[in-house]
């Protein structure tokens, strides 16, 4: 049977327009912790693929679903799959590298490392196309960009030669980008589709492909989920660039996106990195996809109890700019003060939110008859003090494109006789989800969808309800804009 969110858990965070992600791990995967992260107000786990396997997936996301279940508030999963890696191979010990050192880079099957046959010192690389697609005087970053190469020579078909730029310590198995180089790997891996099956098999509600780097790739995504059933939306992270390049395609294409400034911030300039994350937000915003912005929002929280004022900032700054949700990863998968790092991103959510500034202008590129409908329920909310956006949604596309058009201050209250679209309006700023029967009759739904607002403690009498729904007109249904008070 369908169950309606309790009142107790979304009245106490009424109404945060901002969504939080968080990503699980050892810190936040027990019972107790979850539950108090779901009634809290988290909207969206996160399963870092890189770092799960099968048995931990399918028995986190059962035990998110009983939880949810227990407490009366749905979440979404999002299973986040790796996508394509370069790594190193196995060392036998740290090799120290040194400033001005030369140092080969050899592709090998297994990765594994060894001297080259000039004594020049070597790791392997598990990409076999390196050499083809390389050139001398390309970056090539280790270990999360802490180490950096720059390629003086193509030795054979299997081995470029660097020069050490920024020495360090290399181990085994660390990650390696190539920014700017156009990488050719499939966008969606062995491991990605093992993977996305079991959670198909377990019901996620997101999948989030890593190192999108063109539409196309998410279409392969889409078709995997097509064939295998699965309802699930598409998440594109982008962390290159040539996600860049494509990024209006990208959008286009996908159903949310995400601002993975990791690996942005690895394989662009990092200078870059605010222009992108504000392109994409506006580009975002145009299309009515929702936005997320993830990584290192309060890093220093993995070990402090409080963030640093920079950290504070770039949270703000990801609300004045009205991402849809912004995300945790290693504050709650490994972090010390896993729920005060939620709740500091819910505190400062709604303190910034209350300033009230709108970002940009209208979004460009949402048009037609539809849509204007919609502006006009906004335009509606904004000059009515106290009031409530309240739609119906079957599949969340009327929800989406409220989100969209940003209402100032009015809550949008999305009801739903679908679970699935419950979980998945989760990351949707600004929609507060619900579940109830829709009937036929559109007036019953609204009086019925009135009554649980009320009972629940989510409005009160006198407060104003804009209404956007279907109503019957001799006998066709057509779009309408109610302004109601409720009694
Ligand atoms: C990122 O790079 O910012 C990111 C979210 O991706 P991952 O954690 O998978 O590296």
């Amino acid at each position: 049977m369908l169950r309606t969110t309790s009142a107790m858990t979304d009245s106490t965070h009424k109404f945060r327009q901002t969504k939080i992600v968080i990503t699980l791990g050892p810190a936040t995967e027990s019972e107790e912790i979850l539950e108090r992260l779901i009634v809290g107000g988290v909207d969206v786990a996160r399963l870092n693929m890189a770092h799960a396997n099968h048995d931990w997936t399918r028995m986190i996301i059962r035990r998110i679903r009983e939880i949810s279940q227990r407490v009366g508030r749905e979440i979404a999963i999002m299973m986040d799959i790796k996508g394509p890696e370069i790594r190193t191979g196995d060392v036998e010990a740290p090799l120290e590298l040194k400033m001005g050192e030369e140092f080969d880079f050899t592709v090998r099957p297994g990765g594994e490392s060894g001297q080259s046959p000039e004594e020049i010192r070597s790791v392997g690389v598990n990409y076999e196309n390196l050499v083809d697609d390389i050139s001398v005087g390309d970056i090539v970053l280790v270990d999360n960009g802490l180490m950096r190469f720059e390629v003086t020579d193509k030795i054979d078909g299997r081995r470029i030669r660097c020069k050490v730029l920024i020495d360090g310590q290399l181990t085994s198995r660390r990650h390696i980008n190539l920014p700017g180089v156009k990488v050719n790997l499939p966008a969606f891996t062995e491991k990605d589709r093992r993977d996305t099956l079991v959670g198909i098999e377990e019901g996620i509600d997101f999948v989030a492909l890593s190192f999108v780097r063109e539409a196309s790739d998410i279409t392969t995504l889409r078709d995997f989920l097509l064939d295998n059933d699965s309802k699930a939306r598409i998440i594109a992270k982008i962390e290159d660039q040539s996600a860049i390049q494509n990024l209006d395609e990208i959008i286009h294409t996908c159903d949310a996106l995400m601002v993975a400034r990791g690996d942005l911030g690895i394989e662009c300039p990092l200078e870059e990195l605010p222009v992108i994350q504000r392109r994409a937000l506006k580009a975002c915003y145009d299309r009515g996809r929702a936005v997320i912005i993830a990584t290192h929002m309060l890093e220093s929280m993995i070990d402090s109890p409080v963030p640093t004022r920079a950290e504070i900032t770039d949270v703000a700054n990801a609300v004045y700019e009205e991402a849809d949700c912004v995300m945790l990863s290693g504050e709650t998968t490994i972090g010390k003060y896993p729920e005060q790092s939620v709740q500091t991103l819910d505190r400062i959510a709604r303190r910034i939110e209350e300033e009230g500034d709108h970002a940009f202008d209208d979004p460009a590129l949402l048009e037609g008859e539809k849509i204007n409908v919609l502006k006009s329920a906004v335009l509606l909310a904004n000059q009515t003090k106290n009031s409530s956006l309240l739609t119906f949604t079957r599949r969340g596309f009327i929800a989406t494109s409220l989100a969209a058009l940003r209402p100032a201050h009015a809550p949008i209250f999305a009801m739903t006789n679908s679970v699935t679209t419950l979980r998945q309006m989760r990351l949707l700023r600004a929609v507060n989800p619900y579940v109830m029967p829709l009937t036929s009759d559109p007036n019953d739904t609204i009086e019925n969808a009135i009554r649980l607002l009320k009972r629940e403690g989510l409005v009160e009498a006198g407060a104003k309800l804009i209404v956007v729904t279907d109503i019957l007109s001799h006998d066709r249904l057509v779009d309408s804009v109610q302004l109601r008070t409720v009694r």
